[in-house]
């Protein structure tokens, strides 16, 4: 049993682990034993995207295996380089409502806020790959506008920390955005959406644990777990941790060509989390980013494997599967009848 004051991390080696990111393609390569040779040339020159892999997700990928799903996710391919109708940079019209810098504001009693532009990982198939972060980044000093939007608009009662990952932000840009929120009244629950627990576990040290539960907010944070192979090692320590403080945890994870397009890969994905009591919240259909099109499945493939879980499975072992309109007042549930 994990206490409330154990954690092995410190701050120094969370900072290690940034800084000893991987960053390019072949050492990607070398660090799962697989043969740099290997690899089309043009992928070691102009990525929009580069490289950027946290040693400690490298630990989890099984060696040898130029298939594997953790792999695959953060490996660049040419296929990113093709343009392909349909595929664009803001497939979520994003820049429409974005309100204040740094603050998006689409659905009812809640907004986001893109409180970090980088994250301790590139996942390939992101789409905020071409966010204008530069124009987005407010920094600690200058967040009076989105704050100010929030204390006008009565009705926001949550905050969503989102990026990027906020928690590749320090500690004390952490607490002065998180003090910041508390202040105003009818604001009621944190919420922060990242990948930091499963890609770079050291993330949660005892410093940060003690910024997140400063607050008289209510705490809640997404994960982003995309296969059950994730879920193990020094990540199961953090969000262990992470509960042991009060915080609760969901989990969110994109439908993904390659990682986790069969039955048998979301099950384990869905048993894993049940064990560990993160519930499953959402699974996403991808958004047509330009750059990740071939981890698109087709919507009928999509559905089909998707009513099979719910056939396998209990209810409350299922996140909802969804997509997202750009105009749409909420995220929308994918309707599998047709598909049973
Ligand atoms: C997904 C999203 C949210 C959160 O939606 P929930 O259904 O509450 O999880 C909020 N704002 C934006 C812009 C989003 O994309
Ligand atoms: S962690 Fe999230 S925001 Fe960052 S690259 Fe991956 S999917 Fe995108």
């Amino acid at each position: 049993m994990i206490t409330r004051t154990e954690s092995r991390w410190q701050t120094e080696d969370w900072q290690k682990a940034m800084k000893n990111m991987i960053r390019d393609v072949r050492s990607l390569y070398q660090a799962v034993n697989l043969n740099p040779e290997d690899l089309p040339a043009e992928l070691s020159s102009r990525l929009d995207f580069p490289v950027r892999v946290p040693q400690n997700f490298v630990q989890r990928m099984q060696k040898g295996n130029a298939l594997d799903p953790l792999l695959l996710q953060v490996l660049p391919q040419t296929a990113e380089m093709q343009d392909i109708a349909g595929f664009s940079t803001d497939p979520l019209a994003e820049a429409e409502f974005n309100m204040a810098p740094g603050l998006i504001h689409k659905y009812h009693g809640r907004v986001l806020l893109i409180s970090n532009p980088s994250c301790s990982v590139h996942c390939r198939y992101c789409f905020r790959r071409h966010f204008p972060y530069q124009e987005n980044t407010p920094g600690s000093q200058h967040w009076h506008k989105a704050m100010d939007y929030i204390a006008n608009n009565k009705e926001i009662h949550e905050v969503i920390l989102s990026g990027g990952d906020p928690l590749a932000a320090n500690d004390d840009y952490l607490q002065q955005l998180i003090d910041k929120i508390a202040q105003i009244k009818h604001v009621k629950t944190l919420r922060i959406h990242t990948r930091q627990p499963v890609v770079m576990p050291e993330r949660i040290t005892n410093e940060l644990l003690a910024v997140l539960t400063s607050s008289r907010l209510k705490t809640v944070m997404v994960i982003h777990s995309n296969h059950a192979q994730e879920l193990q090692g020094d990540t199961v320590e953090a969000l262990q941790l992470l509960q042991a403080h009060g915080i609760r945890l969901l989990n969110q994870s994109v439908f993904l060509k390659g990682i986790n397009d069969t039955v048998q890969a979301q099950k384990s994905l869905l048993e894993s989390l049940y064990t560990l009591n993160i519930q499953a919240y959402y699974l996403h259909v991808l958004d047509k980013v330009q750059g990740a099109g071939h981890f698109f499945c087709k919507d009928e493939d999509t559905k089909e494997i998707y009513a099979k879980l719910v056939t396998l499975l209990p209810g409350y072992m299922l996140p909802r599967l969804v997509r997202e309109y750009p105009h749409a007042a909420s995220k929308t549930a994918i309707d599998i009848i047709k598909a049973v």
